[in-house]
């Protein structure tokens, strides 16, 4: 094998390996959005769990204030039939007495109502809140596993860089810069094997021409249709 593919395929080697670390410093960042992401649903729905809870209270207020007042008034009533004389007037009080009990009456039912429903929103949003712990301690997890990993990851391309660079000294600029453009241009292995006659990138057949170049293994032969830098595998 030519020297000089044997010093590409290593190069090539750290290049592949430093590549696919690469993609995998994209994957941390991915699994801690997706970790905000569900806390962030949590908080979202605590937050709408708590509005409606003010919301029943509010109504509640409102509906003690009307009993409140009803109450006042039938007092008033009470004492005013007390002064009364003549028996029309005290059915009308009366009846307006009445009146009002029933309303309270009313009022108490969806008082009653509203107290059911808050205890319900009440446990969700004690469950939410427990959620949203547990979400954030997950999430706090994820942070540091990403930036543990993460660190690990980025040490290990610069070691493989310094590495590579090292070996490069070994290569005329010209190939390297010619390795390079390549690699760029298909993010995947270029200097590859002739196989049964075709090349072991693009899989198209080689001339007979390219062929014999490539076994007297006297200089660089590159496919005619991708490119890529080829070297005989026997
Ligand atoms: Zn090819």
């Amino acid at each position: 094998m030519l020297n000089e593919i044997e010093i590409l395929l290593k190069v090539q080697e750290k290049d592949l390996k430093i590549m696919s670390l690469e993609s995998r410093l994209k994957e941390n960042p991915e699994i801690v959005n997706k970790a905000r992401n569900i806390l962030r649903e949590a908080e979202n729905e605590l937050k709408a769990k708590s509005d409606i809870l003010k919301k029943l209270q509010v109504e509640r207020k409102g509906s003690e204030i009307q009993v409140e007042s009803n109450n006042e008034q039938i007092a008033k009533l009470d004492s005013q039939a007390g002064s009364v004389k003549d028996n029309k007037t005290y059915k009308t009080i009366q009846d307006e007495i009445l009146n009002l009990k029933a309303r309270i009456s009313l009022i108490e039912d969806t008082m009653l109502e509203n107290m059911e429903k808050c205890d319900e929103i009440s446990s969700q949003i004690k469950d939410l809140k427990e959620q949203a712990v547990r979400r954030t301690d997950e999430l706090e997890k994820a942070e540091a596993k990403a930036r543990k990993e993460n660190g690990d990851i980025e040490k290990e391309i610069r070691d493989l860089k310094d590495l590579k660079s090292e070996i490069e000294k070994n290569l005329s600029p010209e190939i390297l810069s010619r390795y390079y453009r390549l690699l760029n241009n298909k993010k995947d292995a270029v200097v590859v094997p002739s196989r049964k006659g075709s090349c072991g990138g693009c899989f198209m057949a080689l001339t007979p021409q390219v062929i014999m170049k490539l076994r007297s293994e006297m200089k660089i032969v590159t496919c005619e249709s991708c490119q890529r830098i080829l070297y005989w595998e026997s």
